[in-house]
């Protein structure tokens, strides 16, 4: 197929609401979430062709990233991508870059979509085109919304009756009620199960100290973005000896490299929007697996479109390199292509079509919010 078949006609962007599916997700400083305002855009090229993409910000709070941000961000990104080939990612990336600086959780969306594009043209499913594949049958992990213990202790229970066997756990309160919430799972899990506490940047470094001397004695636990900047989680690093998973604080592959060279971490939760895309995400994916990491690989939210593009992320990376994967269409209600790619007994599959491997059922997600056309 010639560049011009691929040149970017159309670009629709919808929006649709992404409902919890177990009532109220509460993370640390009082952060809750139950229902949250996603964000699709689809590309339309000159032959036809259709790609799609997802951004579904965690709330206003979680990152510098909000819903009404993403759609204003896609106002001023769409326009601009008018006549550019969307087979030629490097050029796409590019003048998105040229027309907003950051709003990455944005551009996310738009990368994703032309992934998508380059996969149905070419025949081949994002994962191969990443890279290459190196498993299809992936480890799942969910996050468990803080709590009493004792609740903590059920949804545990429940999603291991389901086959999930990779928790994190909410975390980020006073020290010593975390350490009795991660005493009751502990208590309640067994050697197969693998666990992280995760604060989401909330503990001062003094409680953090606190906290990580606390729960010190769980030698299986990992500890999660203890506080808010990379800094203040290496102060705490230095002081204890749990693994330490850093998310919110690595923003691109310069802060990774900073980190890795500080001895600050052992695992990165890597999420799609926050890096800025896929294209972006292989790259902090790959430097993190020959760095010595392992990986959490996902996306701050979203449903099937979030969840077809995060299992291609997750399928290059080596099995012993991969804690976990979420995939965000468990977690949410609202499903825009059919439940897929669906789990099962805590594994998620990686579609083997072209592009996402997924059918997006436009008609779900009503008219657009706004189209662009060349
Ligand atoms: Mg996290």
């Amino acid at each position: 197929m010639d560049a011009s078949a691929t040149r970017i006609e159309r670009v629709d962007v919808y929006g649709y609401e992404l409902t919890y599916a177990h009532g109220d997700y509460v993370m640390s400083s009082g952060r809750i979430v139950n229902r949250l305002p996603s964000t699709v855009v689809r590309i339309t090229t000159r032959a036809g062709v259709t790609g799609f993409g997802e951004a579904c910000p965690l709330g206003a709070t979680y990152l510098p990233a909000f819903g009404g941000g993403a759609r204003a961000a896609l106002k001023e990104l769409a326009p601009a991508l008018l006549g550019l080939d969307a087979s030629n990612l490097a050029a796409v990336g590019e003048r998105m870059d040229r027309t907003l600086r950051g709003h990455g959780y944005a551009k996310s969306a738009l990368d994703m979509a032309c992934w998508d594009v380059l996969g149905k043209v070419t025949g081949m499913p994002i994962a191969s085109l990443l890279g290459g594949v190196l498993q299809t049958d992936l480890p799942l992990y969910v996050a468990v919304p803080m709590g009493p213990p004792a609740e903590m202790v059920a949804f545990v229970q429940e999603q291991r009756r389901e086959g999930i066997h990779h928790f994190q756990l909410k975390v980020g309160d006073a020290p010593e009620k975390d350490a009795a919430r991660v005493e009751a799972v502990v208590a309640a899990i067994g050697e197969e199960d693998a666990l992280v506490a995760d604060a989401n940047g909330a503990w001062r470094r003094q409680d953090a100290i606190i906290a990580a001397r606390l729960l010190g004695r769980h030698e299986r636990l990992r500890l999660e973005q203890p506080c808010p900047t990379l800094e203040e989680c290496l102060s705490v690093r230095r002081l204890c000896t749990l693994p330490m998973v850093l998310d919110e604080c690595i923003t691109d592959l310069g802060v990774l490299v900073r980190a890795v060279a500080a001895d600050a971490m052992d695992q990165i939760n890597l999420k799609i929007g926050r890096v800025g895309g896929l294209t972006r995400a292989r790259l902090i994916r790959d430097a993190a697996v020959k760095l010595g990491l392992r990986l959490m690989i996902e996306d701050s939210w979203g449903g099937d479109i979030v969840t077809a593009a995060v299992s291609h992320l997750a399928a290059g990376t080596p099995p012993e390199a991969l804690f976990a994967v979420s995939f965000m269409n468990d977690w949410t209600m609202e499903h825009v292509a059919g439940y897929a790619p669906r789990s099962s007994a805590g594994r998620g599959p990686v579609p083997t079509g072209p592009g996402l491997g997924i059918e997006v059922d436009v008609a779900m997600l009503g008219a657009p919010l706004f189209t662009v056309r060349a």
